[in-house]
């Protein structure tokens, strides 16, 4: 067991056991022992891959997308550009790239960065020290200055602990974790019925709730409306509610027990689209999506980008950006394959936008049933 599982493990001892959310937070965040306060996860050597780190063309895209938006917002001459999780900086660096295309944004832009990890703000630090632009860092977001803000988070909603219900035959009871057997960890149920839940749903069924991720989107949105600007949320998720769980550990590109390794192992949830376009609106922001992710980057012309880098490039790279454009955008609904991100994420993952007004659209949604 992890030093954390040990933690964990007396915490339970004296308090009894404690919610999923509770746990999610200790495994991910906790001070000294949490999974991303230790480590820099990503890449081949780490646990996963995220699309930043597969292709400077997302970043690209993505960084058109903002000049584009700032522009259709009437190319304020201050604007916040603001990231959740920036993981190890590359998405800002390709974004701030590309962004200097549009004559006066990279002037106007204030790069302001939400991350949590000690470890990552560095690797942040340095993969930003020559972008050129000032860079703040913050540990919440209700910690960023006022103003206009177009706010970026790549596979950051997913991060966010989340809590499940789970239908007995007494009716909803929150899921915990306790002890298990040996020095284990083992899932449970809590012992008093969750009244406030009506869903009908027969015995066995689990309902995930992500009220932190569903609460931090209305802070995004309500200060939207209130200052001017945009958000896009890029996860792997669904764009319906529905039942089940979808709780995941990864470690090495690997799927592992949840529970095993506390602190060791990344933990993820698939996104729910919907509670966090129900959260956004119920503000007065404007939602527009999802749309896949295949979609959305195809749309704003990922396709031509590859084919301009693939013609600059010596021969040998063009099968390599062939096969990363194709890793970004491919559909695949192969999710046990989709561990190692190599068989498209093109479909899985999804796009949102939540723009403060309705005047001001952004790119990229057309194919949404919403533009
Ligand atoms: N966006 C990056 C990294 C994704 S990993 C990429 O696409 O490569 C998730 C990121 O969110 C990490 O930087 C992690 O440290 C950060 N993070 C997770 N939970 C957080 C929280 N509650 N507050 C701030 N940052 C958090």
């Amino acid at each position: 067991m992890s030093d954390l599982g040990a933690i964990i493990r007396s915490m339970i001892a004296q308090e009894g056991p404690m919610s999923l959310e509770r746990y999610m937070g200790l495994a991910l965040g906790h001070p000294r022992h949490g999974y991303y306060m230790t480590r820099d996860p990503l890449g081949a050597s780490g646990d996963f891959i995220t699309s930043p780190e597969i292709s400077q063309m997302f970043g690209e895209i993505i960084g058109v997308w903002c000049a584009d938006y700032w522009a259709r917002m009437g190319a304020p001459g201050r604007i916040n550009l603001v990231e959740l999780g920036p993981g190890r900086g590359t998405l800002m660096r390709d974004v701030l790239r590309a962004a200097r295309v549009m004559p006066g944004f990279s002037q106007a832009i204030n790069v302001q960065l939400v991350e949590m990890s000690p470890v990552l703000r560095v690797a942040q630090k340095e993969t930003l020290r020559d972008a050129g632009a000032r860079i703040e860092w913050f540990h919440h977001f209700g910690e960023l200055p006022p103003g206009p803000a177009i706010i970026l988070a790549n596979e950051f909603f997913d991060a966010l602990p989340v809590r499940h219900f789970v239908r007995t035959r007494y009716g909803w009871r929150e899921r915990v974790v306790g002890l298990g057997a040996g020095d284990g960890l083992s899932f449970g149920v809590g012992p008093s019925n969750i009244s406030a839940l009506r869903v009908l749903a027969p015995e066995g069924s689990i309902i995930e709730s992500g009220a932190i991720g569903q609460r931090l989107m209305t802070e995004i949105a309500r200060r939207l409306v209130a200052e001017g600007g945009v958000a896009l949320a890029i996860d792997y998720g669904y764009a319906q509610t529905a039942l089940g769980e979808t709780l995941q550990a990864m470690r090495a590109h690997a799927y592992v027990h949840p529970l095993r390794e506390p602190g060791e192992a990344d933990l993820t949830t698939h996104v729910d689209f919907a509670a966090l376009a129900r959260a956004a609106r119920s503000v007065g922001a404007r939602v527009h999506g999802p749309v896949t992710q295949a979609d959305f980057l195809l749309g704003l012309g990922m396709a031509a980008r590859a084919d301009a880098l693939k013609r600059a490039a010596p021969p040998a790279r063009g099968p390599v950006i062939e096969s990363e454009l194709r890793r970004l955008t491919a559909h695949s609904n192969d999710e046990a394959v989709d561990a190692c991100r190599a068989s498209g994420m093109g479909s899985l993952f999804k796009v949102i936008a939540v723009a403060g007004s309705g005047d001001v659209a952004p790119a990229g949604f057309e194919k949404a049933e919403n533009p």
